[in-house]
């Protein structure tokens, strides 16, 4: 069976993502695209050589009998208005990150899916899919190095543009961290502090770059991630787990070493596309699968709600440089353990 997906906002990612269910994956075509700005939707169609209507409105794809299943590419703040709406079709949706801008909006979200009565959120987590994270994953669960006691994570980006903000730091990339890192330790977190090092000279006035995430989860590991986003450079990710009787660290992307000019190196990467790019397919063909299979299993709205809450307290804790505790409700039975 192939899946009918319609996809709403045709920006970079949406482009991409539409890109990959043409032409990458199995079991899926897009018959439907939409974008406030229609031009931009009928490039895409006619760029890809896509057999698929343009929609002027959101939610008349939405409700479309040819669409079986939405992706929400638009930007965050129109997120929530979407879900809601697929919801309330009673179809399946796969929402970029964020799931909502505010926590409250994700809670809406919980609520609605809830009532429902199956799972028909998956949130645009890929990191739980990446390989490397998946390989350090399976040391962990195995028991060889113990229980985790420590992490010491860092994100970094060679620079950003003037519209990103320290805020940002949080909400667009840390999110990415309080998302796996949860997955990771299969735990929540029940505090958060941010301290502030000494300013980067490279980092534009209005941007405290970099920064220091401290975080406690429920059975009482730390973890530090320290943000990056004027680190020059390249694009960098680093998680090493400190357990009980080993420490196990998330392998670097694999890379041609050279011995060259009195120099033993190996590239890094320098875009966030390169370095997740085998996620990005392995998440929305899960995804497909799982529509077709009936039963979603990839991260959820829950998983989204609490990564939200996460990030609330550690934008309250940016300002306050205080410890800020990290409340979140009881998971409902609807969601697992
Ligand atoms: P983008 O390039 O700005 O694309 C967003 C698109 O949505 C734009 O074409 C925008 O149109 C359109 N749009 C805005 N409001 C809309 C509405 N109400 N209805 C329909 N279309 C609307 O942004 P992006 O980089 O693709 O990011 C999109 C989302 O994906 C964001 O939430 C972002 O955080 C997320 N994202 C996730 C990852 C990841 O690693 N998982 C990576 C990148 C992005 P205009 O340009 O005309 O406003």
């Amino acid at each position: 069976m192939t899946l009918n997906i319609g996809v709403i906002g045709t920006g970079a990612i949406g482009r991409d993502h539409i890109r990959r269910c043409s032409q990458v994956l199995q079991g899926s075509r897009v018959v439907a695209v939409n974008d406030i700005n229609r031009d931009s939707a009928a490039k895409v169609v006619s760029e890809l050589k896509l057999d698929a209507k343009v929609y002027d409105n959101a939610h008349d794809l939405i409700s479309s009998p040819d669409v079986q299943a939405v992706l929400v590419t638009s930007w965050g703040p129109s997120h929530e208005e979407f879900v809601l709406a697929a919801i309330a079709a009673g179809k399946p949706v796969f929402c970029e990150k964020p799931l909502a801008v505010t926590a409250r909006g994700c809670k809406n979200i919980v609520d609605a899916e809830a009532k429902h009565g199956k799972r028909l959120v998956q949130v645009g987590f890929m990191r739980p899919y990446d390989q490397g994270y998946r390989a350090l994953k399976q040391v962990l669960t195995s028991g060889q190095i113990g229980e985790p006691l420590m992490l010491h994570c860092a994100h970094r980006n060679p620079r950003v543009g003037e519209a990103y903000t320290t805020d940002m730091a949080i909400t667009d990339t840390l999110i990415h961290e309080l998302d796996v890192l949860r997955w990771l330790l299969d735990d929540d977190y029940v505090s958060v502090q941010v301290v502030f090092p000494r300013k980067s000279s490279k980092a534009l006035p209005h941007l405290r770059d970099p920064q220091v995430v401290l975080m406690e989860t429920a059975k009482g590991t730390r973890i530090d991630v320290e943000i990056f986003v004027n680190c020059q450079y390249g694009y960098d990710i680093q998680c090493e787990v400190v357990g009980e009787t080993g420490i196990a660290k998330l392998p670097e992307p694999s890379a041609v070493q050279m011995r060259s000019g009195a120099k033993l190196s190996t590239e890094i990467l320098v875009d966030w596309k390169d370095r997740f790019i085998g996620a990005y397919d392995v998440e929305l063909q899960a995804f497909i699968n799982d529509v077709q299979a009936g039963k979603l299993t990839g991260p959820s709205a829950w998983d989204g709600f609490a990564a939200a809450v996460a990030a609330d307290a550690c934008i309250a804790a940016q300002t306050s440089g205080e410890v800020v505790p990290v409340t979140l409700p009881a998971r409902p039975g609807f969601y697992g353990k």
